[in-house]
């Protein structure tokens, strides 16, 4: 009988596994943790995004990446959601057209579900971690010693870099690196940005409400809270991207989306006075310590400069925040060294599913959706490979 070791028992090593379930094979999951789906329960802390209820193609053209959108096609968000039914995980449609779990379900319920359905096939060796790999087999280390365990397939999921708490630190970059493995460095994705000491203020705990971010072709709608080195919130999330390819990199803030440029300017016209119309404008306490501090007040006497000013607000950066603090990682293997189905060019029946892929996706539901999709196209090829 084929022997699978599937390392990393994150959403990516799961759904591998899940594909294998019919198989004539042995399965193994090994992780080096005490148990396995931990980011996947530290993303259930907050929203607990599985994924999103947009068409394929607005689904897809979340992705940076034609590799990951083509693993997309294969498992798509109505393929995941299905599975979840399968295994009684009920979900619903927040009314941003994210997917959650239904009203009741706790992430570890989702996890242990789907560990449950897995249990039966699938021996999960924890404590477990992986050193190396060959063609043939994989170096482990367990209970302090080092073992060689044979395979005839290898799946890594060793997830990317962030959150390294809970098990995905990135040490296996070293081993790839050593095979000349090509990799992209990574880097913070879906991060806080770190702004300049003057646009801090005293504005700690402060809510920017419903403005629109914009850098380059990416631009997202919604809330931004002040930090003491910034700030956080999806708008300035789904903008890294573009930031990243910046060399000093600026992104514009429309602080009055709701309303057009000429009726911005109508409204600054007819007040009194610019501090007037900034109040009828009813733009909140953080807009106001930006506008005052960062329009030169020949601008600011200026209905028509203050209004273009509103609309497109612009902020350099200084920074992201450090890796181990953010969602994810854009980074990882190189798309040039891996098939359509993760397999490595160089390696024939070593796969890599998830995080640890150069892809890159904003968050809400859009990256757990990219991991069990390249996790699925693994399983599948090992699949199809048995069967053959
Ligand atoms: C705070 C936070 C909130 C998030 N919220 C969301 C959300 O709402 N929606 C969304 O879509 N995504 C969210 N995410 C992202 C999502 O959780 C990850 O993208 C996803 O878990 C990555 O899956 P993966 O299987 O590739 O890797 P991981 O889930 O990181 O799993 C990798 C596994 O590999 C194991 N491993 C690593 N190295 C070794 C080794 N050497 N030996 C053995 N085992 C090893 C680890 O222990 C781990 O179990 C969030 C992430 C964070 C940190």
């Amino acid at each position: 009988m084929k022997r699978v070791l599937i390392i990393g028992g994150g959403p990516a090593g799961l759904m591998a596994a899940t594909q294998l379930l019919k198989s004539d094979c042995e399965i193994l999951l090994l992780d080096h943790k005490a148990s396995v789906g931990r980011k996947f329960l530290v993303a259930g802390d907050g929203g607990f995004n599985l994924t999103h209820s947009e068409t394929p193609s607005e689904f897809r053209d979340k992705y940076d990446s034609e590799w990951i959108r083509q693993t997309i096609r294969q498992f798509s968000n109505k393929d995941w959601i299905k599975f979840l039914k399968q295994i009684g995980v009920e979900t619903k449609i927040g009314s941003s057209g994210k997917i959650f779990p239904a009203d009741d379900i706790k992430p570890i319920q989702v996890l242990n579900a789907w560990k449950s359905f897995l249990e039966p096939k699938v021996q999960f060796l924890l404590n477990t971690r992986f050193v190396n790999f060959d063609h043939k087999q994989a170096v482990i280390e367990r209970e302090g010693k080092s073992e060689k365990m044979d395979f005839d397939y290898l799946v890594l999921a060793l997830g990317g870099k962030s959150w390294p708490v809970t098990g995905s630190d990135g040490a296996w970059t070293a081993v790839f690196e050593q095979k000349m493995i090509e990799l992209t460095p990574f880097q913070a994705s879906n991060s806080g940005l770190v702004l300049y000491e003057n646009w801090l203020g005293d504005l700690e705990g402060k809510i920017l409400k419903n403005i629109r971010v914009t850098c380059g072709n990416q631009s997202c709608s919604g809330d931004l809270v002040c930090t003491s080195y910034g700030l956080e919130g999806k708008p300035v999330y789904a903008v890294n991207g573009a930031l990243r390819k910046m060399e000093k990199p600026v992104f514009k803030v429309d602080l009055k989306p709701q309303m057009s440029l000429e009726k911005v300017f109508e409204v600054l016209k007819k007040a009194k006075n610019p501090s007037q119309g900034l109040k009828e404008l009813k733009l909140g306490e953080v807009a106001i310590f930006w506008i005052r501090n960062f329009v030169s007040k020949e601008r600011f006497l200026n209905p028509k400069e203050l209004a273009k000013a509103i609309k497109e607000f612009p902020i350099g950066i200084r920074g992201f925040r450090p890796i181990e603090e953010v969602i994810s990682c854009a980074g990882g293997v190189s798309v040039s060294e891996i098939s359509a189905s993760g397999e490595l060019n160089r390696f024939p029946n070593v796969f890599v599913a998830g995080e640890m892929i150069d892809w890159d996706a904003p968050t809400g539901g859009y990256l757990i959706q990219g991991c069990v999709s390249s996790g699925y196209v693994s399983g599948k090829a090992i699949k199809l490979s048995i069967m053959n």
